[in-house]
C-alpha cells in the first residue's frame, strides 16, 4: 500500500495486551476489502490532547479504546451514544468531519456473536458470573434488545452486584435477579439456559487453569460462553464441551464488537472471515 494523505488512519489506545490483537483483525479487514487504510497503537497517556489530534485529522477515522480510557474518553467527546451512557463507558471512537463519536460495540459483538453461533437469546433465563464492565455491557444489550425470560447476576461484591441490577430495572424491563458467586451458583445453574461468564478467571496469567463452575455441575442444555478469549478453550469451556454444552469462546465476542468498528469507520459491510482468521492466526501464535 502506498501511504499518502488520504490513507485512512484507526488506532488503539489503552492496554498493551490489547494492541496486538486488534491491529491483526483492522489491518486485514482493510487489506481483504482493498481499502487504504492503516491501524496502528498507540500508548496515550493525554487522553484529551490525543483525542484533539484526531478532531484535528480528518482521515483519522477510528479509534478503539481499552482499559484504562475507556470512560477517561467521554467528557472529551462530542457525542456519547445512549448505549454507551448507559454502560458509562466507550470503546469506540468515530470521526465524523471533526465531531468525535463515541460508542460500544461490546454488547451489541456479543449479540452478533450468539446470532452466528444461532444461540436463541428470545425467553431464555440467563446468568451472569460477575458484575464487572464487561457483564454490564452485555447485560444491558440482552436486557433492552434480546428479549430474555429473566437475567440473574451472581458477582463476589454485594454492593457492585445490586448497583448494576438496579441500573437494569430502572432502564429495562426485564426480571433482574441477583446473588452471590458462592452461596448461589449451583441453584442458579440448576434454574437458568445461558451461562455468561464475564470473571477473569480462568484467563491467562489471572486463576488460569481455573473455572468458576465445577464441571459436575454443566448439563447439556446449557450454552455456554466464556467472555476470556486468552486461551481460548478456557477450562470452563473444556468442561462444558465434555458435558455436551454448546458453547461460544470468548474471542467470538472480540471478532464481532471489531466488525461493528470496521462497519463504523468505514460504512462497508465487513470482511468477516479475513478479519477472523487474522484472529485465530494471532491467538495461536499467542500474541
Ligand atoms: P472488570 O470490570 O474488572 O470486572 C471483573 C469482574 O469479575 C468483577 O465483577 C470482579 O468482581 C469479578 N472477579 C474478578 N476476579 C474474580 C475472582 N477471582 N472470582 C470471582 N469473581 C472475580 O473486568 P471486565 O472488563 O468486565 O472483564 C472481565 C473479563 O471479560 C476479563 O477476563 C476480560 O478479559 C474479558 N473481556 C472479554 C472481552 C471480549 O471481547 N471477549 C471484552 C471485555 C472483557 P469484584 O467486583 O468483586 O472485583
Amino acid at each position: 500500500m502506498t501511504i499518502t494523505a488520504e490513507t485512512g488512519l484507526c488506532a488503539v489506545i489503552g492496554h498493551p495486551v490489547g494492541h496486538s490483537l486488534s491491529p491483526a483483525m483492522h489491518n486485514a479487514a482493510f487489506r481483504a476489502a482493498g481499502l487504504n487504510f492503516v491501524y496502528l497503537a498507540f500508548d496515550v497517556t493525554d487522553v484529551a490532547a490525543c483525542l484533539n489530534g484526531m478532531r484535528a485529522l480528518p482521515s483519522f477515522r477510528g479509534l478503539s479504546v481499552t482499559i484504562p480510557h475507556k470512560m477517561a474518553v467521554m467528557p472529551h467527546l462530542d457525542e456519547v451514544t445512549p448505549m454507551a451512557r448507559l454502560v458509562g463507558c466507550v470503546n469506540t471512537v468515530t470521526n465524523q468531519g471533526g465531531r468525535l463519536i463515541g460508542s460500544v460495540t461490546d454488547g451489541a459483538g456479543t449479540l452478533r456473536a450468539f446470532a452466528a453461533a444461532e444461540v436463541q437469546l428470545q425467553g431464555q433465563r440467563i446468568l451472569f458470573l460477575g458484575a464487572g464492565g464487561a457483564v454490564r455491557a452485555v447485560a444491558y444489550a440482552m436486557a433492552l434488545h434480546a428479549a430474555p425470560h429473566c437475567i440473574t447476576i451472581l458477582g463476589r461484591t454485594p454492593g457492585k452486584v445490586r448497583t448494576l441490577a438496579e441500573d437494569l430495572r430502572r432502564d429495562a424491563s426485564v426480571p433482574i435477579a441477583t446473588g452471590c458467586l458462592a452461596d448461589d451458583l449451583t441453584g442458579s445453574l440448576a434454574s437458568h439456559d445461558i451461562i455468561i461468564q464475564g470473571t477473569p478467571v480462568g484467563m491467562h496469567g489471572h486463576d488460569e487453569g481455573s473455572s468458576p463452575v465445577p464441571g459436575n455441575l454443566l448439563r447439556p442444555e446449557h450454552v455456554i460462553f466464556d467472555m476470556v478469549y486468552r486461551p481460548r478453550l478456557t477450562p470452563l469451556l473444556k468442561n462444558a464441551v465434555r458435558a455436551g454444552c454448546r458453547t461460544i469462546p470468548g474471542s467470538d465476542m472480540l471478532l464481532h464488537q471489531a466488525i461493528i468498528q470496521f462497519e463504523t469507520w468505514t460504512d462497508l459491510p465487513a470482511p468477516v472471515d479475513a478479519m477472523r482468521d487474522a484472529l485465530d492466526l494471532a491467538l495461536n501464535q499467542g500474541l
